[in-house]
Formats: C-alpha cells, structure tokens, sequence
C-alpha cells in the first residue's frame, strides 16, 4: 500500500470541515518517523519573506516533503511549520496543535487560503506568539481566535479546516508564512525590534540555517 493510501483517508464532518482529531498520535508517528528532520529557516533567509508557489504536483515527492516536515516539526518542537522553514518553495503547512478545548489536532493544508470572518465571528485575542524562524522570541499578537482555512489535502482533494484558541492562531501563522509573512511582521515597530532582540539574545534549542 502506498503512504497515501494509508493516510490519506481523513474524514469530514456534518458540516464539510476536515476531521483532523482522530488517531492523532498514530498518524503523527507515521509521517514523522518516515521523515528526515532539517534545519529551521530564521527571519532574514530570502525563502521566508516571499510568496511560496502553489502546490500543483500532489505526488510522492509531496508526501515526501511532508514526512520531512512533521519529523523536523517534532525536533524543534514546535505545534506549526511551513515549508519555507525548511527551505523549500511550496505553498504546504503542517500542524500538530491544541485547540481552544486542549483538543490535539494533526495535518496538513496545501494551497492554503483564509476564510474572511463574519463581523461576529471576529473576536480578537492578544495571547502570545512565537515562531520556530524567530527562535527563543515571544511577543502579544492580536488575532481572531477563530480561523477556516481552504486548501487542499496532500492527494489534491478539497478541504477546510478550522481552528479554535490557539489552533485559529496557528492556521493563520502557517498561512502567513507561505505568502511570506512573519508573525513579527504584524508587530509595531517597537515590538517588532523587542522580539528581534530576543533572539539575538537567545540560542535556539534546533538546529537551524545559517544566514547568508
Ligand atoms: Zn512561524
């Protein structure tokens, strides 16, 4: 059986989003445990600060890419990653996360889009951020804490995720991300400096790649 025959067969709910809750620990060893954990991509590297391609290949060197993500996502510990993380060009993200209910969620979204909120869907929540490309860094973000997200699944099929709490800020993050935004980006200047100092100051518990 191919890799995508055996996790592929995500399920969705009444209301057409994706089931990404079940067998969590399980499908998040299966891609990991294939994958090759690389180095993180910090603020400053050239891929992390442009719009990535769209995904129009959803072949075995995708579903390649994606074990690699989930393993390197393990190392440095972290609940998100986009592709440009690691290096690599491709409007793809991977997820590992806690909701709003403490409810762990595992996944993937390729050619990822926010969904536009209704005006009372928009509640905004100013807990803290960080990013595994702005290492040992910390800064109050404000955010809705509900996200849907429309993209597509690693065979190409049509799907929307939505998120609660901390997993809304993680889906718009990894958005962010493959269209070349930092969190840090969304900052005030003043904050933006602040967080840029804590990672000087800071040594990042992962490997990760030299800037040029
Ligand atoms: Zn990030």
């Amino acid at each position: 059986m191919s890799q995508q025959e055996t996790d592929g067969r995500i399920g969705v709910d009444d209301e057409g989003f994706v089931v990404d809750t079940e067998d969590c620990e399980a499908r998040e060893a299966a891609y990991r445990e294939r994958g090759t954990s690389r180095p993180i991509t910090v603020v400053g590297n050239p891929v992390l600060h442009k719009e990535c391609k769209d995904v129009t290949e959803f072949d075995d060197e995708l579903a390649k890419l994606i074990d690699d993500m989930f393993a390197s996502q393990r190392t440095a510990e972290g609940v998100g990653l986009a592709a440009n993380q690691i290096g690599v060009d491709l409007k793809v993200f991977v997820y590992d996360c806690p909701d709003d209910d403490g409810k762990r969620h595992v996944g993937v979204v390729c050619n990822p889009v926010l969904e536009e909120l209704e005006p009372e869907r928009r509640v905004l929540d100013d807990s803290n951020e960080g990013c595994l490309s702005v290492p040992t860094a910390y800064a109050s973000l404000a955010r809705p804490d509900y996200a849907v997200v429309r993209g597509q699944d690693a065979e190409g099929n049509p799907i929307r995720v939505r998120g609660t709490g901390y997993f809304a800020r993680c889906l718009q993050h990894e958005t962010d991300h493959l269209y070349g935004y930092l969190y840090i980006d969304r900052l005030s200047k003043r904050d933006r400096k602040d967080a840029l100092r804590q990672m000087e100051e800071g040594t990042p518990r992962y490997e990760t790649v030299p800037n040029a």
